[in-house]
């Protein structure tokens, strides 16, 4: 518990909700409480409240509709008190590349001018979304690009729901009225493992997926979202509280002499208080392991040795261990192990009882792999220098 980490003050980081269109609120990202709430204050009889949250939320977010005029089982006048008063407004896509291994990337605007990004996953049978929760990140891992970056802003619930809307439209995954229902779906996972760091904007991303998972929406279950953190210790249990998704953790090392300086937030939570807190996670279950993420850096936190540590210290969690070969950026101070390596590590972990995947890097080619991901656009960055000096490289 030393060395001074920025301090994290949520007022200063995160805007109030955007107001676009003269004034008009933006309903995307509302909880069905905040919703019937605005729904009310601006002119719902209190009878109908619950009705017309049932409503307008299925045009929303089932249907795909940023339209009022569309939501036709709504009565006109009440269409009209609606686009008097709100926008169905989503982030503005900038740009949309797509890898050769068909893994897409956007690029995102949000108010202020901020972007982050976004990245759409297609696997055999599932396609995985990873989303952004913060422009830049306030931590500074060493290995990755966002830690070069400095955090501007938290993003809000309507921008993080935003991107799963966002990548729908691109998919083209809204349901299409009389049309057989399809059951599978392009995007099947959502991620929290984009930029930034999910539970320093707790409330945001909480309200976020409260919306993602809701059952007459988005209809993403719980087990489906995996949120990942770098292991900010007090909020752990109260994402699995509050929220409830999947947890992984970016472990990445198995001393605390390595780990500080992977992830400097480990002099603040070390591995000790991190496993501690894990081993109570209120959700802890085979079902549910904890997915531990390990990046593969060459002569760092590779050997044998490391391996047979890391089986010892998670012992009695029900875990799996995901291996990341890592990712290189321009001006990255590491590089990624060998692939024999890789395995050996994977090997060992294995026998020891855990399952131990190597996270194929997808979208190499487009800078939309794991730790790869940084809004190019924006001027506050951090030097080379500045990240070695914190890394204690
Ligand atoms: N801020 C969260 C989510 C981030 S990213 C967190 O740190 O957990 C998802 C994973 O990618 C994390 O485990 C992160 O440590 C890892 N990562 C970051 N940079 C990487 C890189 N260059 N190569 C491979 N993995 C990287
Ligand atoms: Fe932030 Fe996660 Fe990158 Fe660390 S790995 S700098 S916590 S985004």
């Amino acid at each position: 518990m030393t060395a001074p980490i920025a301090p994290i003050t949520q007022d200063v980081l995160t805007i109030p909700r955007k107001l676009p269109e003269g004034g008009k609120q933006n309903l995307v990202g509302l909880t069905r409480d905040q919703l019937r709430d605005t729904l009310i204050a601006a002119g719902t009889p209190e009878r109908q409240a619950n009705m017309r949250v049932g409503q307008v939320w299925q045009w929303i977010y089932h249907w795909g509709v940023r339209d009022f005029a569309q939501m036709t089982n709504l009565a006109k006048d009440y269409r009209s008190l609606l686009a008097d008063n709100f926008v169905v407004d989503l982030p503005e896509l900038v740009t949309r590349q797509i890898s050769a291994d068909g893994t897409r990337k956007y690029l995102v605007r949000i108010a202020g001018g901020h972007e982050v990004e976004v990245v759409y996953i297609p696997e055999e049978t599932r396609g995985t979304l990873c989303i952004s929760s913060q422009v830049g990140c306030t931590l500074t891992c060493s290995f990755c690009h966002t830690g070069t970056q400095k955090l501007v802003r938290n993003l809000t619930a309507g921008e993080i729901v935003g991107q799963v809307m966002l990548a729908r439209d691109d998919l083209g995954e809204w349901p299409v009225p009389g049309a057989p229902k399809d059951e599978t779906r392009r995007i099947s996972n959502v991620v929290l493992m984009g930029m930034g760091e999910p539970l320093y904007n707790f409330e945001n991303v909480r309200d976020a997926m409260k919306v993602v998972m809701d059952g007459e929406g988005l209809s993403l279950s719980r087990r489906r979202i995996t949120l990942s953190t770098s292991g900010i210790v007090p909020e752990i249990a109260r994402a699995a509280e509050e929220i409830g998704c999947l947890l992984a953790v970016s472990f990445h090392a198995t001393t605390d002499a390595v780990r500080d300086k992977l992830v400097p937030v480990n002099k603040k939570w070390n591995i000790e208080t991190l496993l501690n807190t894990l081993r109570d996670y209120p959700r802890l279950s085979n079902s549910e392991r904890i997915t531990f993420e390990y990046v593969m850096l060459k002569g760092v936190n590779d050997t044998d040795a490391d391996a047979k540590r890391l089986v010892k210290l998670i012992q009695g969690i029900p875990a799996k261990i995901n291996l990341i070969p890592f990712n290189e950026w321009p001006g990255a101070p590491y590089e990624r192990s060998d692939w024999e390596r890789i395995e050996a590590f994977a090997d060992i972990v294995y026998k020891a009882g855990y399952a131990s995947p190597i996270r194929t890097p997808r979208g190499e080619d487009i800078m939309a792999a794991c730790g790869q991901l940084k809004s190019a656009t924006e001027r506050s960055r951090k030097s080379r220098a500045e990240i070695a000096a914190e890394a204690g490289l």
